[in-house]
């Protein structure tokens, strides 16, 4: 492990906790907190904005939208304890990026290899739409973590995630489209992948199935070059080159 990657990421990370920028998001976040879903209430909720989390050498990283209310503005760790969650967690384990197919709260033994997940938005927005002004105020922390970690593959879990990257990579022009499977070149020689998300609003309808999810993420391994860490260029080595 890289021996200055992780402060400055331990740095970021107390940073997004303690941000207080957004008034409708931290007033929502901290309600939801305080009221509770009825099969949580013994549980005290997170109620902060949630950091990255993973591997801190990850060649891959996985870029959802928002904290889930009672997912991981609950438990303080993204997609953790909730459906989504459950799904993406499966995946990764079948695909060889977890140690284990659940995530239920942030000290269950999880550990990523490989991957590091994170989102444009680290509230809890309502209705999970965060406003335009909001998701501009949060991106300098998806800008500085993209800079932290080595990655050279990112899974974009839906449209939202998929523009919240290219922004952050300073994409130009003509936008590629976002599609389940879809990739695009971005600079450096990273690769951009989309995946519907797992929203349970996708996983219930079959509109995005365990195969399908399965194969993105084989796919972003094979990119990535997993296995070969030490051969496989950093992207934000290039990026600054
Ligand atoms: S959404 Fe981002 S910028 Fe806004 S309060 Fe939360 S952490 Fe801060």
């Amino acid at each position: 492990m890289s021996t200055d990657r992780v402060p400055h990421l331990e740095s970021l990370a107390r940073a997004v906790t303690s941000c207080r920028a957004c008034p409708r998001l931290v007033a929502w976040r901290e309600q939801v907190a305080r009221e509770k879903r009825a099969a949580f209430r013994d549980e005290e909720y997170w109620g902060r904005p949630v950091p990255g989390f993973g591997d801190p050498q990850a060649r891959v990283v996985i870029v959802g939208l928002a904290p889930a209310a009672h997912g991981a503005n609950r438990t303080g760790r993204m997609f953790t304890g909730d459906r989504s969650g459950d799904w993406l967690y499966a995946s990764l384990f079948r695909t060889g990026f977890a140690n284990q197919p659940t995530s239920v709260s942030a000290d269950d033994g999880l550990e990523l290899t490989g991957a590091w997940i994170t989102a444009p938005v680290r509230c809890a927005p309502p209705q999970n739409r965060p406003t335009v002004e909001e998701r501009d105020r949060c991106a300098p922390f998806l800008a500085e973590e993209l800079d932290l970690v080595p990655w050279r593959v990112a899974v974009a879990l839906g449209g939202y995630g998929w523009d919240a990257v290219l922004r952050a990579t300073g994409w130009e022009g003509r936008k590629p489209v976002f599609g389940h499977g879809a990739e695009a070149p971005l600079p450096g020689g990273a690769v951009l992948l989309g995946s519907y998300h797992v929203s349970q609003q996708n996983t219930f309808t079959g509109r995005l199935t365990e195969e399908m999810l399965d194969a993105v993420f084989a796919r972003a391994a094979a990119l990535a070059g997993r296995g070969r860490p030490d051969t496989a260029p950093a992207v934000h080595e290039h990026r600054r080159t």
